[in-house]
């Protein structure tokens, strides 16, 4: 059994950022994570949007991140967690190992929903996005498509591009067509096409010229491991007060996992640091209150 303080579960920029401040307050933390450190980071081609980087790759700032990780001798365990369990001390079990600690920070994320097309991966970062807002205005006066009807991003889009195809997977859309707007109902994406990058794609048999795709699909929170907990979510999303706090004493949930508006890694990293803050401050209390 291993004893810690905290487990940071997820080590994106939300549980990094959350471990760094809880250890440099000298708490005894570790962080795990079934994959290599960096979550979403390692998907990013480029970032413009972080202050304090005109632009950097998401693998650079991942390592720069992890860098910040071993300099601080966090402990780091590779292993996917399958199970959390609440009690005076928490409980949490990985593929590998059991971890006993006082306070767990949840920050593992979310999937993305892909297309399934075979060609897709070719085209990540070179005119396919996942995200309008990061993005977005890297197409200023062109053309570009969005697949969903997320209102937020197309109006972000329609704020920087010249005409914004709207990929209505379903019949009804509450955007109707204009100068600037075209809205193809019951969309289905057959084809990717472009050299370098992407070019065009296929949507019910028409080809459309474009300089980029957004995939706005609903992704899908990894909570998979909590399975006898009763902590309260909206759509799948892990509800938290303005101290990142859920509904469980002492599991606090930080970046992409918890509902919000903006999934950013700034507002991550931000709730990272306050989750690690006020969990830090309820160890101390309960320390003062067993002197
Ligand atoms: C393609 C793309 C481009 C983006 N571009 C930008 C941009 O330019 N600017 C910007 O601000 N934002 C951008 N974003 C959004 C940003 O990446 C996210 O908001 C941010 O990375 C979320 O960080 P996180 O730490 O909450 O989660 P994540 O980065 O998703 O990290 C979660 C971690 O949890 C781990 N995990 C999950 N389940 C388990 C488990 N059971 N056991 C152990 N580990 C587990 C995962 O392996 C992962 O490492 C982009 C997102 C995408 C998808």
């Amino acid at each position: 059994m291993n004893n810690y303080d905290v487990v940071v579960i997820g080590s994106g920029i939300a549980g990094i950022t959350a471990a760094i401040y809880l250890k440099r307050a000298s708490i005894n933390v570790a962080l795990i994570d079934m994959n290599a450190p960096g979550g979403q980071l390692l998907n990013i081609k480029a970032i413009e949007n972080y202050p304090g980087f005109k632009e950097i790759t998401g693998p650079d700032l991942a390592w720069q991140l992890y860098e910040q990780v071993t300099k601080l001798d966090i402990p780091f365990y590779t292993e996917e967690v399958i199970d959390i369990k609440d009690g005076e001390n928490k409980v949490v079990t990985t593929t590998k190992s059991v971890f006993n600690c006082f306070g767990i920070i949840l920050a593992t994320g979310r999937a993305m929903r892909t297309l399934g097309l075979p060609n897709e991966a070719n085209y990540r970062g070179k005119g396919l996005s996942f995200c309008a807002t990061c993005d977005g205005a890297l197409y200023k006066d062109k053309t570009v498509c969005i697949l969903g009807t997320e209102k937020e991003d197309i109006d972000y889009l329609l704020g920087v591009c010249k005409e914004v195809i709207i990929l209505n997977p379903t019949l009804e859309c509450e955007y109707k067509n204009n100068k600037q707007i075209r809205v193809i109902n019951q969309a289905k994406i057959e084809k990717l096409e472009g050299q370098s990058k992407l070019e065009s794609i296929v949507v019910n048999g028409e080809k459309i010229n474009t300089s980029a795709l957004f995939i706005n699909l609903d992704s899908v929170p990894s909570i998979s491991f909590i399975k006898d907990i009763p902590i309260k979510k909206d759509k799948g999303y892990i509800v938290v007060n303005d101290k990142m706090e859920t509904n469980i004493k002492g599991i606090y949930a930080c970046g992409d996992i918890i509902k919000k508006d903006l999934y950013q890694l700034v507002t991550a990293a931000s709730e990272g640091a306050i989750a690690a803050t006020n969990l830090r401050k309820e160890i101390k209390r309960g320390c003062n209150e067993m002197k």
